[in-house]
């Protein structure tokens, strides 16, 4: 479903990945983890679009995305692409049915109606139904994260890409986050996702790929890279978010 074939990124004179070679399949989650600065939101950002690599290919459904930018290329990966990141991204000025409805209008072009009827199913899957008129800042950060979720989730992405979504939460309100996750996940929605939280690795991720100084260190499925990782330096991260 994405590809990514020698993906390189430099920011001046700093190589931030180093030919990255990656395959997301259709319905798998993958899990990345990976010391901080060592380039998991620039592999993600690589994946949708959002920036372009310096070298090397992405390739989405078996096309080559990368290299036109501002085309109707790049427009179309954005929106089969989703991303949720750390800290929630939701309009402050908008309430969070108007979050939720804004992109499915504007780009989607769906009927006020239309964009309306699905953001209250989706926000009802959610137990949130009574907060729809309710400003992003009156909500807990749990709350914001998993409406900024399905906000995603109405502009009907082919993959969803999640950057350290549970870390900037207070300890109470990451399992409601993961939950939602969970459950997209086991309804067969192909996601990438960043993040340390080993239990959700294992309940419901496919491959954990280890990122080290801008590589893929290892591959493998989350019983054997939580168990017998090939690597020192893997199991000596492993040690340390346990
Ligand atoms: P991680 O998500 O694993 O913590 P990042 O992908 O954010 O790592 O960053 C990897 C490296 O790239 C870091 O050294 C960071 O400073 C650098 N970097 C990331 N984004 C930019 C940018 N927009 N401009 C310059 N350097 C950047
Ligand atoms: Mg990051």
């Amino acid at each position: 479903m994405i590809e990514l074939r020698n993906v390189v990124k430099k920011y001046g004179n700093n190589t931030v990945l180093k030919k990255i070679n990656m395959k997301v399949h259709d319905g798998e989650v993958d899990v990345i983890i990976g010391p901080s600065g060592s380039g998991k939101s620039t592999l993600l950002r690589q994946m949708n679009l959002l920036e372009q690599p310096t070298s090397g290919e992405v390739l989405v459904d078996g096309d080559v995305v990368s290299g036109k930018v501002k085309s109707e290329v790049t427009r179309k990966t954005h929106e089969k692409i989703g991303m949720v990141f750390q800290k929630f991204n939701l309009f402050p000025h908008y309430t969070v049915l108007e979050n939720i409805i804004h992109a499915p209008q504007v780009v989607r072009h769906e009927s006020k109606a239309q964009a309306t009827e699905e953001a209250l199913s989706l926000l009802s899957q959610i137990g949130l139904t009574e907060k729809k008129d309710s400003y992003p800042a009156s909500l807990s950060g749990g709350q914001q994260q998993r409406i900024a979720i399905i906000r995603s989730l109405a502009m009907h992405p082919n993959v969803l890409l999640f950057d350290e979504p549970t870390s900037a939460l207070d300890p109470e309100m990451v399992e409601e986050v993961l939950k939602v996750m969970k459950n997209l996940a086991k309804s067969g929605m192909t996601m990438v996702v960043v993040t340390h939280e080993m239990g959700f690795a294992k309940q419901v991720g496919d491959r954990v790929l280890f990122v080290d100084d801008g590589q893929i260190l290892e591959e493998d499925t989350p019983e054997k890279i939580f168990e017998h990782a090939q690597h020192e330096r893997t199991r000596d991260f492993i040690s340390k978010i346990l």
